[in-house]
Order: structure tokens, then sequence, then C-alpha cells
């Protein structure tokens, strides 16, 4: 099967017919109906013949497809039994391995390493389904494969976070975690136009290009830190750290030297520091806790 067929929407109409198919929103089931997309989503993965790739949501197979076509294997999870029928029966090729699980309890590097996968270059590429985006594209980030490159769709509200710089509206938690295991860049715009059915929202194509760090300083409690800052948004920093500081042992003296040392205004608010300015605050505060 040609991928270019399935972005057309009358294929997609016949093949719903005839298997009496209805999309579940519940899954997230918006079909990518614009090759152009298509294509940027693929060339901006720049996959090899040696790449495996980890795909979530095959749905009708559409970016499988694509993506078979330049890598060495594509391991697919999908969800939903009755698409994984329909792509057994109408799509499927060679070097593509649907997966009928959800992706987000999947053991992905077992699943890989059942399918032929060693040390082989991986990525990960999707067209997500957005109710389960933060806690996909986190599991990417924070697990045990090592992602050349993430490139995945997301709701374009939630790539503008992704990317956010310090001080902006969109600034928070998302943005210091995707910024800490990578580096963001846009790869392009999509209108809800190009899927079907038209979700409500306008999407984004993001590529995470993960950052390898030499660090000692554990990404839990650099986390803690940083969740801690952001629990309270009208709050000053100090004020959201006395809670955290406390179950440390940190004393308010102490927590105002830190401050006092790194320049930091202790009446700011959390949005305004910078993930250097993070790591430095968890540095000092780690030294305070592990003396005390
Ligand atoms: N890849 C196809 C495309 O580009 O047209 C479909 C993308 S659609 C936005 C998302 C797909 O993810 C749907 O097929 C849906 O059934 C599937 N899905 C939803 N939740 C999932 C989960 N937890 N694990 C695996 N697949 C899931």
């Amino acid at each position: 099967m040609d991928y270019n067929s399935l972005v057309k929407p009358s294929y997609i109409k016949k093949i719903m017919d005839e298997y009496q198919f209805r999309f579940k929103k519940r899954f997230g089931q918006n079909f990518l109906v614009d090759k152009n997309i298509l294509d940027k989503i693929v060339d901006s993965a720049e996959l090899t013949a040696q790449h495996y790739v980890v795909e979530i949501g095959t749905g009708l197979g559409t970016l499988s497809l694509a993506l078979a076509q330049v890598c060495a294997k594509v391991v697919t999870f999908e969800i939903d039994r009755d698409l994984a029928i329909i792509f057994r029966e109408k799509h499927s090729k060679d070097n593509i391995v649907l997966v009928e699980e959800d992706a987000l309890k999947a053991d992905w590097k077992q699943v890989l390493q059942a399918n032929g996968w060693s040390s082989q270059p991986v990525s990960l590429v999707a067209n997500l389904p957005y109710y389960v985006t933060t806690p996909l594209v986190m599991k990417a980030l924070e697990g045990d494969l090592d992602f050349e490159q993430i490139v995945v769709m997301v709701q374009k509200e939630v790539a503008e976070r992704m990317l956010a710089e310090p001080g902006t509206k969109d600034y928070g938690i998302l943005s210091l975690a995707v910024q800490y295991y990578a580096t963001p860049t846009v790869v392009t715009q999509a209108p809800a136009s190009v899927f079907m059915p038209a979700p409500e929202v306008d999407s984004t194509v993001v590529k995470l290009t993960p950052i390898k760090r030499e660090t000692d300083l554990p990404a839990e409690d650099l986390f803690a830190v940083i969740r801690a800052a952001f629990s309270q948004r009208r709050k000053t920093l100090r004020n959201c750290l006395s809670s955290l500081c406390r179950q440390w042992g940190i004393t308010n003296q102490q927590l105002l030297a830190v401050f006092a040392e790194l320049d930091i205004e202790p009446t700011i608010r959390g949005e305004v520091l910078s993930l250097t300015q993070y790591q430095e605050l968890t540095k000092r505060l780690l030294n305070l806790r592990i003396s005390s």
C-alpha cells in the first residue's frame, strides 16, 4: 500500500465504510490527511536505513508507512483493536511491527529488543493522541532509551509551552522539563484542517533533540525545587520554597543567603527564573541539606 493513498479523505471514508469504523474521540483519533506535513515530519526526523523508530498511535498506518520507507523498522503502538485489525489486513508491511498496547504502559525498550533492536540508533516519531501528550513526552524524555530525535505533533498551545522563555505567560514546569532534557524546535504549524476529522485545536510539529547531561545534580531534586517554585503562581519565590526548605532542614535565613549569593530577589515569582538559575539554586540548597 502506498502511503500517498492514505492521506486521501476519500480513501479513509471507503475504509471506514468497509469496516464500519467510527472515530473514537476518547482516543484522540484525528488522522493526518496532508502529504506536505507528513513529508515534513518524516524529513525532520533525519532517519537512515539503520534507524529504528518508535511510533505512538498507528491509526490507519499513514505515518508508519511513510517512516518505513526510510528506516530499518517501525515499532508502532496502537490502543484501538479496530484500527489494529484494519492495519493488519490492509496496510501492513514487513518492516512495521504493530504492537496492540497502551503506549503509556508499554515497556518500549523491551518491545524494541523483542523486535531485533540492540544498539541501532532509535528515534520517536508520532502524531500524538492529545489527551496523553505530556505523560508520553515525559516518558520519552526521562526513559531508558537514548532517542536520537523525538518528533511529535502536539496541540499548538502545548508546543508554545514547551518552547517558552522565562518571564512569558506560557513558561512553566513543562517548558523547564522539556528544555532540561532536550532542545525544542518548531518543524511546522498544522492547522486543524490537515486532519480528518478536524480537531477543535490547531497543532504544531516539534522536534526535541535530547541533550546528554553530564551532571551530578539529581533531576529529581531539581524538579522538586521547580515544582515547589510553581506551586502557587501568585506567591513569591521565597514563600513557594518555604515548605520544601523546611522539609530539607533549611532555615529561612539560609534560603535568603542563597538568594543573595545568586543575586535573586526573594520577592520575585518562580516564572522568571531560567533553567540555569534553577540548577544553581538547587545545587546550593542541596549543599545545605546535605550538611544540615
Ligand atoms: N498516526 C496516525 C496518523 O498520523 O494519522 C494516527 C494519529 S491519531 C492523532 C492518534 C492515534 O493514537 C489513534 O490511532 C489512537 O487510537 C491512538 N492512541 C490513542 N491513545 C493511545 C495510547 N495510549 N497508546 C497507543 N495508541 C493510542
